[in-house]
């Protein structure tokens, strides 16, 4: 996409989150009545993730040349999504401490919603069996991306030993990535109407059910450390890319149209074919695109880490559970797992969070405190899980200088 045409819809975009709040609060009637055109965009998104991932791992992974880079990148990659994770968390703990958002809360209106009353179960081994899975078409389905990211890296990387009958499949699925970006930049002209109606529906139906600026304001202190905590890393992250990623202002610009659309759909998987076309768009190396953007888009959730830590601490100083720092470190650890294991789609961190509480013996039925505002802090959790995974991008492009400057393997691996 041209910058003209990119800078364009960019704005576009940026109404429509704007005309879709000012729809769904003063007009929620007809707001909830265009729902459905933006729940056609996020169809037609959803639609375009399976193979997009699909072509883009597997040619990542090929594009990296040697098998035994890509050890190096993922070891890399890893670090990444672990460093920044842990950083976010930390600071959740530490607006959450500061903040006390849960003491002195009222505990009415406490339940255990049914999608998390079907996971009470969950424990960290089982973040494993989400990554291993026995049928690659029925994870398709149920749109479980790891397993099918694993089966494309490994795919990929027996390509790369299997000599010139590998080169023909290899360059199949360059040319079926590239046609896949294609049909993501075709996509994104119906962005700004998608993501307007989709405001607009979720913020009408909050005001018809009532109660929005009610449950806002009895969980106040816990919206308000949340979005203090979100915005610090935001700032972080941007440092992280100014520093390591030796990336400008015009970067975050550019990812802007990502950004919005992580809020409008609140989910980073159905976000990801624009993530990745933004992070193309700026210049960043196709491999580090295709490798850390994926993949990130499933593992690696900052937003969502700081979350799970801030919600639990909620959640115990509500019920007056007192948690020393050994408990916190616990939370530490698995606010950070529950993030790894916490699917790309909306509200998925809010299941994961069974992990974080039973860790620390919290009960279960505190999350029903959560749930009235949840819907909304999702989204901006959503935004920086994404920005994460496009600093990622810039990060992992930086720090493999001998891929960059190997014009064999760029041009390998550039669109063409
Ligand atoms: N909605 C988030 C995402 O897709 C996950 C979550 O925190 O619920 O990134």
């Amino acid at each position: 996409m041209n910058h003209q045409h990119a800078r364009i819809i960019l704005y576009a975009i940026a109404t429509g989150v704007v005309l879709g709040a000012l729809m769904g609060w003063y007009a929620p009637q007809a707001a909830v009545s265009v729902k459905w055109i933006g729940d056609l965009f996020l169809t037609a998104l959803k639609m375009l993730i399976i193979p997009l991932i699909f072509a883009a791992v597997i040619s990542g992974v090929t594009a990296l040349g040697d098998v035994r880079k890509l050890g190096r990148t993922g070891l890399l990659t890893i670090g990444y999504y672990l460093v920044t994770t842990g950083i976010a968390v930390l600071i959740g703990l530490v607006v959450v401490n500061l903040i006390q958002p849960g003491v002195g809360i009222s505990l009415a209106g406490g339940g255990l919603p049914a999608n998390v009353a079907a996971k009470q179960d969950m424990g960290a081994t089982d973040i494993l069996f989400q990554i291993v899975q026995p049928n690659l078409i029925e994870s398709a389905v149920n749109t479980q991306l790891l397993p099918i990211i694993l089966f494309a890296v490994l795919l990929g990387a027996a390509l790369t030993t299997v000599g010139r009958k590998g080169e023909q499949v290899i360059d199949f699925f360059a040319g079926f990535n590239d046609a896949m970006m294609a049909l993501v930049i075709w996509l994104m002209y119906a962005a700004p109407v998608g993501i307007f109606a989709l405001v607009a529906g979720r913020l009408g139906a909050a005001q018809l059910e009532g109660g929005f600026v009610r449950e806002v304001s009895a969980v106040g202190l816990h919206v308000v450390t949340v979005l203090s905590g979100l915005a610090i890393h935001f700032a972080v992250l941007l440092v992280i890319m100014f520093v390591f990623g030796r990336r400008g202002w015009r970067y975050l610009a550019s990812l802007m149209k990502a950004l919005l659309t992580a809020f409008g759909t609140a989910s980073s998987s159905a976000t990801l074919p624009l993530t990745m076309e933004c992070a193309r768009e700026e210049g960043v190396d196709p491999r580090a695109v295709r490798f850390v953007i994926p993949l990130g888009s499933t593992l690696n959730m900052n937003g969502t880490a700081l979350y799970e830590a801030c919600a639990a601490m909620f959640i115990a100083q509500a019920y007056g559970v007192p948690l020393g720092l050994e408990h916190q470190v616990i939370i530490f650890i698995t606010a950070t797992l529950a993030a790894v294991g916490a699917a790309g789609i909306p509200e998925a961190g809010l299941v994961t969070m069974v992990i974080v509480l039973r860790a620390v013996g919290l009960p279960l039925e505190g999350i029903g405190l959560l749930l009235a505002v949840d819907w909304f802090l999702d989204r901006f959790r959503t935004a920086v899980n994404v920005w994460g995974d496009a600093v990622g991008a810039t990060v992992i492009d930086r720090y493999l200088p001998e891929v960059v400057e190997d014009p064999e393997l760029r041009e390998a691996a550039e669109p063409t």
